[in-house]
């Protein structure tokens, strides 16, 4: 199949995007991976997306948004792209299940993803009490102990979210000091039910036959190993850009984010554009997101309004 655009990736940035091309009769094909809804669907209450007073919860604001690219007349289907082919317009789409897709024009937001320590023990006990998603997975952890290993936002974040189930909830940070924002560590240092193991380097996840038993940490002040005994670890230690089916066609900062020209949302490919987390090292937020979707619809309607042009000229 043939489209106008394809848009890859349905969170703030790809919905937005498919709004604003949907309204403006480009009736895109948006790419719905393995997390529709992106991040946002594993957050509970937003309360700092705009028009929303009270708050809105993560998976219904982004529900509304999907209902409203449906509204305007975009398709959305699921399936994995795997590769897309660049060199030549119009480009390329790879699916997971063999087919391919072809398209004038391609709008990325495919955001990030969580990362991993790496350490042993971590990777085979995914789903066995190590999780990256304390929202869909803390409600398991009922009166069990938790740690949470990270010192960011998201940690900050999570942690407070667990106190609800856990009974215990120890932050395991590497360094001294938290890299979170005054306000988020003044509420997780305010909470009672949140313990600290400041200045500690996760080694090694141990596990028995019911699944995570704790965490072997490097106390860095005296260099000994501690083992912090736990029932569930949540990884909160920042995202990675999904950028890996595209190959190294385009070019990244030295974290991997796509590279756009500034202030907009073009790439190195015309007819390449790119928005949300997937371009965005700094803000990261779901309104920006949003924004920058906006901007790359605008971005490639331009585009194709151009080409247009150039085949009638
Ligand atoms: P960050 O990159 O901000 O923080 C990651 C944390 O994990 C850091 O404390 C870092 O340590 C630690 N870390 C990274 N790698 C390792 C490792 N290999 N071993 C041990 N520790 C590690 O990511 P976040 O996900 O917390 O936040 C991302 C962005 O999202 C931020 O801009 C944040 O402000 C925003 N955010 C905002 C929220 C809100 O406003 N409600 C909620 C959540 C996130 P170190 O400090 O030593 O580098």
């Amino acid at each position: 199949m043939h489209y106008k655009a394809i848009i890859i990736g349905t969170g703030p940035a790809g919905l937005t995007a498919a709004i604003y091309l949907a309204r403006a009769n480009v009736t895109p094909l948006v790419i719905e991976g393995i997390q529709p809804g992106g991040q946002l669907t594993t957050t509970t209450e937003v309360d700092n997306f705009p028009g929303f007073p009270d708050g809105i919860m993560g998976p219904e604001l982004m529900d509304n948004m999907r209902k409203q690219a449906l509204r305007f007349g975009a398709t959305i289907q699921s399936g994995l792209v795997t590769g897309v082919d660049m060199s030549n317009r119009p480009f390329t789409l790879f699916l997971e299940d063999g087919s391919k897709l072809t398209a004038d024009s391609l709008i990325i937001s495919t955001g990030a993803s969580a990362k991993k320590l790496g350490i042993p023990g971590e990777a085979e006990n995914i789903g066995r009490g190590v999780s990256t998603c304390a929202t869909c997975d803390g409600f398991f952890f009922r009166n069990k102990r938790i740690i949470v290993i990270g010192g960011g936002d998201t940690a900050m974040e999570e942690a407070k979210f667990l106190t609800r189930f856990a009974s215990e909830v120890r932050v395991v940070h590497r360094r001294n000091e938290l890299k979170a924002s005054k306000i988020m560590q003044d509420h997780a240092r305010g909470n009672e039910k949140i313990a600290w193991s400041l200045n500690r380097t996760p080694l090694e996840v141990t596990a028995g036959p019911m699944g995570v038993s704790g965490l072997k940490v490097r106390n860095n002040e005296t260099g000994e190993e501690e083992l912090l005994e736990a029932d569930g670890i949540f990884l909160a230690i920042g995202h990675t850009p999904n950028t890996g089916f595209l190959g190294g066609q385009l070019p990244t900062d030295e974290l991997g984010y796509l590279q756009v020209i500034s202030g907009t949302s073009q790439t190195a490919i015309p007819g390449v554009f790119a928005c949300g987390d997937v371009q965005d090292r700094i803000y990261r937020q779901a309104i920006t997101s949003a924004g920058s979707g906006c901007m790359a619809a605008l971005d490639a309607e331009r585009f194709l309004s151009e080409q247009t042009l150039h085949i009638f000229a």
